[in-house]
């Protein structure tokens, strides 16, 4: 059984879908635990052309954001009493820093949306690049919830 779940968010609707059905099907209890991720790649003072006071406070304002990105997902989770947890996660592109999670992690399977916040406006029925990387790089199973109806989504409770 898949017990340990990797859930990328990058807090768009799509993704906010696949954590809705997640939460579905997983049953609390019996060891299952969602650990949800969000990868921010914050900027690095010495690498910087900017001053180190704004690196500090543009690295603070993407973790305060990506916070309260995770909270919201991990109340999706907390409503129906499922084990879970949230991390930042860091790391550029986006795809490799899941796959490093996914790896290091000991995870069973990876949920995550079909699409991000990319597409959100464009059209609906190509796949987001960092799934498609992340398919291609993960060696556990990934399982993409695609949302072809933006507004229609349970995304939007
Ligand atoms: P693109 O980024 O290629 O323009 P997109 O934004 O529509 O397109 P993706 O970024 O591939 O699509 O998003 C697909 C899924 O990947 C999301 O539903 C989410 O599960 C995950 N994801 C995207 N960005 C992040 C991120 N920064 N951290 C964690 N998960 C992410
Ligand atoms: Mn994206």
């Amino acid at each position: 059984m898949f017990k340990r779940i990797l859930l990328p968010t990058d807090g768009s609707q799509t993704s906010r879908h696949a954590a809705f059905t997640a939460a579905e099907f997983l049953k609390a209890g019996q060891g299952v635990e969602v650990t949800i991720v969000l990868a921010v790649s914050l900027l690095v003072a010495e690498e910087s052309d900017f001053d180190g006071e704004y690196v500090t406070r543009h690295n603070n304002t993407m973790v305060m954001r990506a916070e309260a990105v995770l909270q919201k997902a991990a109340a999706i989770f907390a409503e129906k009493g499922i084990a879970h947890n949230t991390k930042i996660i860091h790391g550029d592109p986006v795809s490799l820093a899941i796959d490093k999670e996914a790896t290091s992690g000991g995870y069973d399977i990876i949920i995550m949306g079909s699409h991000g916040l990319g597409m959100e406006k464009t059209d609906t029925h190509y796949l987001g690049s960092v799934t498609e990387r992340v398919i291609r790089r993960s060696e556990i199973p990934v399982m993409v919830i695609p949302v072809h109806h933006i507004g229609k989504g349970r995304g939007d409770e």
